[in-house]
């Protein structure tokens, strides 16, 4: 920032345009013309004409009537035009006897440009000039005499302090353009410099989201590959273990086989966690195919109960199922579809109370039907039938501002009540993934204190 004013306040002011309105211009030499009758130019610095108030006088119409006139005027004007004093104003006679005062125009020590005033007629000239007499052969004194008459007549001292008059204007004309014209440089500055900011964190956003996107693709490999190595010697541990439990190599006391039982028990823990963490890295690549087959959902959730009930016995949990009369079948991936309620169903138990009870519900519900058209005709947007299924418990519950956040892999609510239950927090990530696969969605409706209800809904069958 500091650099761009820095700049500013450096700024060189060569061009008189840049700084004043030629409007403005206009209706000061407008003003001096009205009140004296003098005409005046004004010119920037490459000569450009920035205001113009004169009126033709009859002297000169009638000199561009003859040819040599024509031709001494037109070579007048451009030598007054081509006058850049700078020391201070200088006069220009022209050979009608008039005479131009041409004026610089200096602000901060720097010529901007120049004022002409005039022609006019000196006050102190008496006789029509010789110039004027042997112009041209064709001229008629007569005439000409009668057109100087009516020219203005100014004496030299009134010409000098008119000149001054309008420098001075001029002078507080420029100033004030100066300081609007540092204002706007300045905000312009000030707007380029954020704009050049927020292009620079942007780059610095992108570079990060990218080296994010890299890693998370690496993290995605290196859990896919660690998985799949640890899988294969766990199937022999868990392999080896139930042979040992089956007492192929020997009968085992009570302790031997209490500690054989803790081996197994670990190790399918352990093969549930890496088949989830291979389930999730296969759904992270979009390797993960859902086979979609019109499914009963009666049968599933009875399905699903029945597989819980030995888990949640073992707290006296009960598995309640209330699910609507005549539902559709839905469009589902069998395995996946249980996956997805067992996953829900299982955490349901593992926070409930003991002695409470889960609810799993099913019911027919309107999902309104996404539409490419974005042309928000929302009137015309049809609906689509789906059921939705919902577990609901009487457990500990999410706080409102985690209820989004539970669906990220790894994401464990923060709390002694529920870390205390273990797990890897990749459950209802996958579920939520799994989900989204079939079309539909998921969420979680939560009060503190009052238990939580898993909702999602799977699109019916084509054919239902
Ligand atoms: P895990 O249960 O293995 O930790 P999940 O992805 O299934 O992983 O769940 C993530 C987190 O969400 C859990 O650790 C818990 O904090 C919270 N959670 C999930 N289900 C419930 C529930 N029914 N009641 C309260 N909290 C829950």
């Amino acid at each position: 920032m500091s650099g761009g004013l820095a700049d500013l306040t450096l700024a060189d002011v060569t061009r008189l345009e840049d700084i004043v309105d030629k409007g403005a211009l206009t209706e000061v030499c407008r003003s001096f013309f009205d009140l004296f009758s003098l005409p005046i130019r004004v010119f920037s610095n490459d000569g450009a004409l920035l205001a113009d108030v004169h009126e033709t006088r009859e002297i000169c119409r009638y000199v561009n009537t003859l040819s040599e006139g024509r031709r001494a005027c037109s070579t007048r004007v451009t030598e007054v035009k081509a006058l850049a004093p700078r020391g201070g104003a200088v006069e220009h006679p022209c050979f009608t006897g008039a005479v131009y005062r041409v004026v610089p125009i200096a602000y901060q020590g720097r010529m901007l440009g120049r004022f002409v005033v005039g022609p006019y007629f000196p006050a102190e000239t008496r006789e029509v000039p010789r110039s004027l007499l042997v112009l041209d052969p064709a001229l008629d004194r007569e005439a000409a005499r009668s057109a100087l008459a009516e020219m203005p007549r100014v004496r030299e001292e009134t010409a000098e302090r008119i000149a001054d008059h309008l420098t001075r204007i001029l002078d507080l004309i420029i100033f004030s353009g100066h300081r609007a014209f540092l204002t706007s440089e300045m905000h312009v500055a000030s707007v380029r410099e954020s704009f050049r900011e927020l292009t620079e964190k942007n780059e610095q956003l992108q570079e990060a989201f990218d080296k994010l996107q890299e890693l998370d693709r690496l993290k995605s490999n290196f859990l896919a590959t660690v998985s799949h190595e640890l899988r294969t010697p766990l199937t022999s541990i868990i392999g080896y273990s139930d042979m040992l439990a089956t007492g192929i190599a020997g009968e085992l006391n009570e302790e031997q086989a209490e500690f054989v039982e803790t081996i197994r028990g670990k190790g399918d823990h352990l093969l549930a966690l890496i088949s989830s963490l291979l389930d999730l890295g296969k759904l992270e690549q979009g390797k993960l195919r859902v086979k979609r087959e019109p499914m009963n959902v009666e049968l599933l959730v009875a399905e699903v109960a029945k597989t819980l009930a030995p888990l949640a016995q073992k707290r006296d949990v009960s598995i309640r199922v209330e699910v609507d009369g005549g539902l559709p079948d839905i469009s589902a991936d069998a395995v996946r579809i249980r996956q997805v309620l067992y996953n829900l169903t299982e955490n349901a138990v593992k926070f409930s109370p003991d002695g409470d009870a889960v609810t799993l519900g099913a019911r027919l519900v309107e999902l309104e039907a996404d539409d490419d058209d974005d042309m928000g005709f929302v009137l015309m947007a049809g609906t689509r039938s789906a059921v939705e299924l919902s577990v609901s418990d009487r457990g500990p519950g999410i706080p409102t501002d985690e209820q989004e956040r539970v669906f990220d892999a790894f994401y464990q609510v923060d709390g002694s009540s529920t870390r205390e239950h273990g797990g890897t927090g990749l459950g209802l990530s996958i579920v939520k993934r799994l989900v989204e696969a079939h079309g539909g969605s998921v969420w979680v409706e939560s009060v503190v204190g009052e238990g939580a209800t898993f909702r999602f809904t799977i699109p019916e069958a084509d054919d239902a």
